[in-house]
């Protein structure tokens, strides 16, 4: 059965660009939602990746951590339903609080907010196996009923693809700008292209690729070793006409960090020219 068989005639929920649609206006904004009544966020950078395990989580933490370092309050909303791993790499265990018609954000002891739905379920680490819209919806409301108090940047890591979920989820929230991980056997794929065609269909400016596990470093004599052969990182970025924002190596004490919950104390300047950059939107 295709896709227009299975019709919903909810568009919020589809990315099929159906005949129907066309009626009910193909404009992004159509579909935002609006946030919480007393939330306030400056600016919002979606973190998309085409396939999990590449380190999308890792930049959106880091990333989150950086801007939190240079005065901004961050806060990051992990979409990643059916693979959480942001409140393991900032040691967050406890429970998001509610009131009676708003969840409350888990703030991490530098005070980045966090919104996870590993901070609702009562065990972590029972599976999540939810269809589609029902993720979406769980994103979207992570968006609409979750009072996110006086956030300057947002990091949404994002569900890995770029299928019906992404999708959904960057018509639903007002994504200003997309980051784009990639690990250097990705980038031969198809992903960046795919990444890009959805970001230019949703009108919302790439800031540019991070290519994460890029490379190690010898710990003896510090030479580097391009683990997976020469980059494709320039050739891809120029075909794009993206810029490169970072190439961050494999290194131990960053995956240490994350895994015990310490990912606040990384200490490496490869996301300075992102973070810099990101901070620049604030002009705008
Ligand atoms: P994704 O969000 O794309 O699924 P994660 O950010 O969760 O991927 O990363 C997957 C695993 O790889 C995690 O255990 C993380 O700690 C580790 N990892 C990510 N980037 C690096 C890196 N540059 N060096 C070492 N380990 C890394």
């Amino acid at each position: 059965m295709s896709d227009i068989d299975n019709c919903t005639h909810d568009c919020s929920t589809c990315g099929v660009d159906c005949p129907s649609r066309e009626a009910s206006g193909n404009n992004p904004a159509d579909f935002l939602e609006e946030p919480h009544q007393f939330s306030s966020i400056k600016k919002v950078i979606g973190v998309i990746s085409g396939k999990g395990g590449v380190g999308k989580s890792m930049v959106s933490a880091l990333l989150a951590v950086l801007l939190n370092r240079m005065g901004y309050k961050t806060a990051v909303l992990d979409a990643d339903i059916t693979g959480p791993s942001i409140p393991k790499m900032f040691g967050l265990h406890g429970k998001a609080g509610a009131t009676d018609s708003a969840l409350l954000p888990v703030s991490t002891k530098m005070g980045i907010d966090i919104m996870s739905v590993n901070l609702l379920l009562e065990d972590e680490t029972s599976p999540v196996i939810w269809r589609g819209p029902v993720i979406a919806g769980v994103v979207k409301q992570f968006w609409t009923d979750v009072i996110w108090e006086d956030v300057d940047f947002m990091f949404v890591d994002m569900p890995p693809g770029t299928g019906d979920v992404p999708l959904t989820i960057f018509q639903s929230l007002p994504v200003d700008g997309i980051v784009v991980v990639t690990s250097p056997q990705e980038l031969v794929s198809m992903i960046v292209t795919k990444a890009v065609a959805m970001a230019k269909m949703m009108d919302i400016p790439i800031l540019g690729i991070v290519e994460n596990m890029s490379y190690a470093t010898c710990p003896d004599c510090g030479k580097r070793i391009n683990i997976f052969g020469e980059s494709k990182l320039e050739d891809t970025a120029t075909k794009h006409g993206l810029e490169v924002l970072a190439q961050i190596p494999i290194n131990p004490t960053l995956s240490e960090a994350s895994d015990q919950g310490l990912i606040e104390l990384f200490d490496g300047d490869w996301l300075d020219i992102a973070a810099a950059k990101i901070e620049s939107m604030l002009d705008k």
